[in-house]
Order: C-alpha cells, then sequence, then structure tokens
C-alpha cells in the first residue's frame, strides 16, 4: 500500500479547524440551545465517521444524516450520540433497521406515523420521533395550520415517543428576509396552536447554518448546523458572526512538466490555444475525484505559494496548468486546488461563485476516488 502522502491527489481534513467550528459555534447560541451537527452525504464530503467522532468530542449534542444508510454506517462505526435521520421513511422494512440501530426518525405526515405505529407494535418498541412540519420549503413535512392535528394523531400512539417539532428555511442566507420571518412566523403560529391545545413539545427547532447565523430569535432549543461545520459562510454578509475555519483542503501532485510551442491547442477539444511557448504542469486530478469539469479555464491552483491558472478542459483523472512563472518546479511537487498557502486562499466560494453554482455542492463531490488524510485527529 502506497503510503497517503505519496500518492497522485487527496483530500486534507482538519480536525483542529472542525473542533474549532464546533466551539465558536456554541458561544453563538443561546445559553440553553443545543447544538445537532449535520453530517449528511458522508459529512459534505468530509468523511462521515471521522467526523462525527471529532465533534462529539468536541461536545455537539447530536447528529443527523439524511437516509437510514448514513445513519447505520455511523452506528457500526461506534458512534453512540443521538443521530436523526432527516429524510422520509416509509417503508415497515426500513422501521425496523431504525429500531435495529437505535437511530431516530422524521414523521412528515400521519400516513407515516401510522406505518411507524403498525411495526413498532410488532416489536414492541417505543421509538424517539421527530415531527416535521412545511412552513414553507415545500419540501417534507406537515402543513404548519396542521400542526395540531399531526402531533395528537402521533400522540395516540405509545410506541411513538414526540422528541421534537421541527422546520426548515428556504432563504436564510438571503440578505432579504421577508420569506425567513414569513416562516418563522408560521412557525410560532404552529407553537401558540400546540400551546393553546395544552400540548408541551420537549423541543423545537427551525435553523439550518443561515438560520443559527443570522437570527438568534431563530435558534429555539436546537440548531441544525451543516455548512458552517464545515468552515464555511452561507453568505458573505453573514461573515461577521463567527470566526469559523475551513476544514478541508485538496492537493494533488504534478506528474509530468513540458514545454509546448506557441499555437498548440491544450486538452480534449483544444478549448485553450497558447499564443506563446508555455511551460505546462500536468496535474493527476480530474473531474471524477470532484473537480467540477465546468471550472476548466476557470481555475488557479496554488504552486509554490503563487498562483497558477488552469488550462485546457479539466479530464476525468488529470487537469494542465501553465507554469511558466515557475522556473525550478519539479515532477512531483504538491499544489493546492482547495486550500491556503501563505497569503492565497482558494475556498469552495471561488469556486462556487465561478460557476454558478453553491458551496455545499462543491464540498459533496469529494467523497468517491480521493484518500482522506484526517489531520490533528483528537
Ligand atoms: C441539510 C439540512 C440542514 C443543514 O443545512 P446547512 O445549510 O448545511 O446548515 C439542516 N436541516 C435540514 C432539514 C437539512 O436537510
Amino acid at each position: 500500500m502506497i503510503p497517503l502522502q505519496q500518492q497522485r491527489a487527496w483530500v486534507n481534513i482538519n480536525h483542529h479547524n472542525l473542533t474549532h467550528n464546533v466551539k465558536v459555534l456554541k458561544q453563538w447560541l443561546n445559553s440553553g440551545t443545543k447544538l445537532m451537527t449535520v453530517i449528511k452525504a458522508d459529512a459534505y464530503g468530509h468523511g462521515a465517521v471521522k467526523v462525527a467522532q471529532t465533534v462529539i468530542k468536541a461536545g455537539v449534542d447530536a447528529v443527523a444524516i439524511a437516509t437510514l444508510l448514513e445513519g447505520i454506517e455511523l452506528r457500526q462505526a461506534g458512534i453512540e450520540a443521538p443521530i436523526l435521520i432527516l429524510g422520509a421513511i416509509n417503508t415497515a422494512d426500513e422501521v425496523k433497521e431504525i429500531v435495529k440501530h437505535n437511530l431516530e426518525a422524521t414523521l412528515c405526515s400521519p400516513h407515516q406515523a401510522q406505518v411507524f405505529a403498525d411495526t413498532l407494535q410488532s416489536l414492541n418498541y417505543v421509538l424517539p420521533v421527530h415531527l416535521k412540519l412545511d412552513t414553507g420549503m415545500s419540501r417534507l413535512g406537515t402543513h404548519w395550520h396542521n400542526a395540531v392535528d399531526f402531533v395528537k394523531y402521533v400522540q395516540q400512539f405509545p410506541q411513538l415517543q414526540l422528541k421534537s417539532v421541527y422546520s426548515h428555511l428556504a432563504t436564510a442566507d438571503e440578505e432579504d428576509t421577508t420569506v425567513m420571518k414569513l416562516q418563522q412566523s408560521r412557525f410560532e403560529e404552529a407553537i401558540f396552536a400546540l400551546k393553546s391545545a395544552n400540548i408541551s413539545i420537549p423541543c423545537l427547532h427551525l435553523a439550518n447554518s443561515a438560520g443559527t447565523l443570522c437570527d438568534r430569535s431563530l435558534h429555539y432549543d436546537l440548531v441544525r448546523v451543516g455548512l458552517a461545520l464545515y468552515g464555511l459562510y452561507p453568505a458573505p454578509h453573514l461573515r461577521h458572526t463567527v470566526p469559523l475555519k475551513p476544514v478541508l483542503e485538496v492537493k494533488a501532485r504534478i506528474t509530468q512538466i513540458k514545454t509546448i510551442p506557441a499555437h498548440t491547442g491544450v486538452s480534449y477539444g483544444h478549448t485553450f490555444r497558447c499564443d506563446r511557448p508555455l511551460k505546462i504542469a500536468v496535474v493527476g486530478i480530474g473531474y471524477a475525484d470532484g473537480i467540477p469539469r465546468l471550472l476548466s479555464n476557470k481555475m488557479n491552483v496554488i504552486v509554490q505559494g503563487k498562483l497558477a491558472p488552469q488550462i485546457g478542459n479539466i479530464t476525468m483523472d488529470q487537469l494542465m496548468i501553465d507554469v511558466t512563472a515557475f522556473p525550478d518546479l519539479e515532477v512531483g511537487e504538491i499544489v493546492t486546488l482547495l486550500g491556503e498557502e501563505g497569503e492565497i486562499v482558494i475556498s469552495a466560494d471561488d469556486w462556487a461563485n465561478a460557476i454558478g453554482t453553491i458551496s455545499w455542492e462543491i464540498l459533496c463531490s469529494f467523497k468517491h476516488r480521493l484518500p482522506r488524510i484526517n489531520l490533528y485527529e483528537a
């Protein structure tokens, strides 16, 4: 086995920074508000098991994932914290797996509650459940107007232990807070209706990262933080809030260096053609590793502490850079695709802005072929 440090490309996961982010997020929360970290999609490409171990050591109260299999992976790795499945579960077989692995489920509708209750009764098991209201995301959940009926419906089943009622914000990362405020008022309306019906809910939650950072009145009893945990801000105007540190870096090695004459095309399609002789380097990383192909001719990499432009179409396993300005570069040298060297930083936001997507999507693409090096694990 080749040591990870000698491979052609890899991802560094900085557990110091992860711990730091947990710490500053906890300081930011209203006193009494709990922190649930969202580690779905293999912890946004950072590696769910190791991330879970670090954040639990750092004091988070619970973790959330999207799918049943993600939850099972964590339990099988020995994670003991409460694990909430954010996605919808609809079959008896899945409910049995949830019970077997001691996971907690989201219920989005009375119909789902019925499926759960039937299965749980046959198993003679009481399951903690979290009820989801739709206050304007128009994704999962029961319409907020029907909160009281929904909760009463669930409460008739002794196998369903009501642990929380929650909703999800659609626009908390926007500077215009109109829709967010509307969703909050709907959530409040549901809470008021529940109180008026003498129903007490042990835990209420609404905020994602953006909600957590933009307005403490959204904190309630718990917040569900994903993106910010990994050191990115949901929007530039939230940068003044807490000092987050990016956790993931992408590195690769130079695999060949050559000089090409003027008017030479580079890579598939020759979308780049040089007008003078160039020294170019091939870097051993491509779109199959998670570098978006749309970044072709639109990105830089950090070489010896300076920026070098990427040229030509990014290929599946390799990409080319212009290193004419680097006289003493050698094969085997490491370049930084995402991360920082000295004064220079390339962030997932830079990539997202260049190709019209969001940093969330950039992060989750590093999960297939790149080995992960976990730095500073506690
Ligand atoms: C993914 C997700 C989150 C986390 O969102 P971030 O914007 O990454 O903080 C929170 N709640 C739910 C329901 C989610 O699906």
